[in-house]
């Protein structure tokens, strides 16, 4: 049987990233497994945002580490992975939103981010398609940006595999392997393989291989979606992208096109026993093509974007990302199972936190001193969690429906 030190299971942005950190860190002989082909699962439809800012400062550090890993995997392959560094604006119009903002600006600059605050003539200035009222209040990040996920996922793992790590691709795992309170590996249809210690990175479909062996992780897959309209002269990648509270919306460049999201008053979910076994057959049972979610909140969009009312949009995306009831992620060992690593729940900022991330489960395997608490991510935080229960599931739902930021 061939022997690994650690099993990375998927070839999205997360496990992408744990590879790079495990390799980084000389965690021995390490493989990564991917059922189709690297960076095609959810990471490919992000809309990409990197965004810095954070209610909760204790996941500043973790964004930060992946601007830092952004810069290491382009000098080490000598590739740009084409992040486009336009800042991110922030614009709110009703008192409660204008004091989330107030807060998110005071959480930030006391983390040392760069921040703002912009008049009405400065904000239009960089967004010329952006329409506000007088006392609307910006707030600027000008050193945030976007990036492709697709570009950076293939980054991390081209990265980690220069620097050792072995990648297998169209290889499914069908279950982790454990013996007692202790992994031993993992079966793909050819073989078993083992290894000590095994990440589930495994994206939406992390959460019923880690229940197949008695783990419950605290979260629940839930769709994200977007549209992109047509080309227009005034749209161009090199504006800051936009967080709109009031319109539960946000939007960034598309080259020039303009890519909007906007969230649904009730986000839709997958029962984690019912995912296809890739995101091309999704479909959901909910607003299937999101045109409801669209109707209603054009009209509050409008106000920001007139233009909505009569610009062709000519693509619609939607995937899922895995959520908790907190906003946290599901990062870690579970209690009473040497070896099992979870790196998942991303909260749907899997592309902005994937350095955090990938960075502090390479220190949990490799014993060292965090960088960041582990323990507001830590997987039986809620106790005993069953994910497949519709209760539960509908908690993270409703995580992802009061999502203010980006
Ligand atoms: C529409 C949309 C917009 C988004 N926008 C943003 C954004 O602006 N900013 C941001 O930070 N995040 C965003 N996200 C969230 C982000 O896409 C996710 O957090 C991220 O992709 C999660 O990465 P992952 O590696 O966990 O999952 P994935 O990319 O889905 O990777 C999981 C991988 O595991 C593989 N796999 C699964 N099961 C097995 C198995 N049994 N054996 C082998 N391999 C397996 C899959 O094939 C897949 O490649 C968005 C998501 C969506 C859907």
């Amino acid at each position: 049987m061939k022997t690994y030190d650690v099993i990375v299971i998927g070839g999205g942005i997360l496990g992408g990233a744990v590879a790079f950190y495990l390799a980084k860190q000389k965690a021995g002989k390490i493989l990564l497994l991917e059922r189709g082909n690297v960076g095609q699962g959810n990471s490919s439809l992000a809309a990409g945002l990197l965004t810095r800012g954070r209610f909760k400062s204790h996941l500043i550090p973790m964004v930060l580490e992946t601007y830092r890993a952004i810069e290491e995997i382009e000098a080490a392959s000598g590739e740009f992975l084409n992040m486009r560094q336009t800042g991110c604006l922030y614009a709110a119009v009703s008192p409660d939103h204008q004091k989330e903002i107030a807060d998110l600006v005071a959480v930030s600059s006391q983390a040392g981010l760069k921040v703002e605050w912009l008049d009405k003539a400065d904000a239009t200035r960089l967004v010329p398609w952006l329409v506000l009222p007088q006392h609307a209040a910006v707030a600027f990040m000008p050193d945030d940006g976007y990036i492709d996920g697709y570009t950076f996922a293939s980054g991390y793992i081209k990265t980690a595999r220069s620097l050792g790590v072995e990648v297998l691709e169209n290889t499914v795992v069908f279950s982790i392997l454990r013996d007692g309170g202790r992994i031993t590996g993992v079966r793909t249809a050819n073989e078993d393989i083992s290894a000590p210690v095994v990440i589930d990175a495994a994206g939406v479909w992390a959460g019923m291989l880690a229940y197949e062996i008695g783990v419950g992780l605290p979260m629940a897959p839930i769709r994200s979606h977007y549209w992109i309209t047509e080309t227009r002269s005034f749209i161009s990648p090199i504006q800051p992208f936009v967080i709109l509270p009031d319109a539960r919306a946000y939007a960034r460049p598309e080259s020039n096109r303009l890519l909007f999201g906007i969230r649904e008053k009730q986000s839709a979910s997958i029962h984690p026993a019912s995912l296809p076994h890739t995101i091309n057959g999704l479909t959901f049972r909910q607003d299937p093509r999101g045109w409801e979610t669209l109707m209603e909140g054009a009209p509050k969009l409008s106000l920001f974007f007139p233009q909505i009312d009569e610009i062709k949009v000519t693509n619609y995306i939607h995937g899922l990302s895995n959520y908790t009831p907190d906003g946290n992620f599901v990062v870690g060992a579970f209690p009473g199972l040497v070896g099992f690593i979870a790196a998942t729940g991303c909260a749907g900022a899997g592309l902005a936190m994937s350095g955090g991330i990938g960075r502090l489960v390479a220190e949990l395997v490799t014993g060292q001193n965090p960088f960041v608490d582990p323990a507001p991510h830590r997987i039986d935080r809620f106790g005993v969690v069953d994910p497949t229960d519709s209760d539960f599931i509908q908690r993270c739902a409703d995580a992802r429906s009061g999502k203010v930021t980006g």
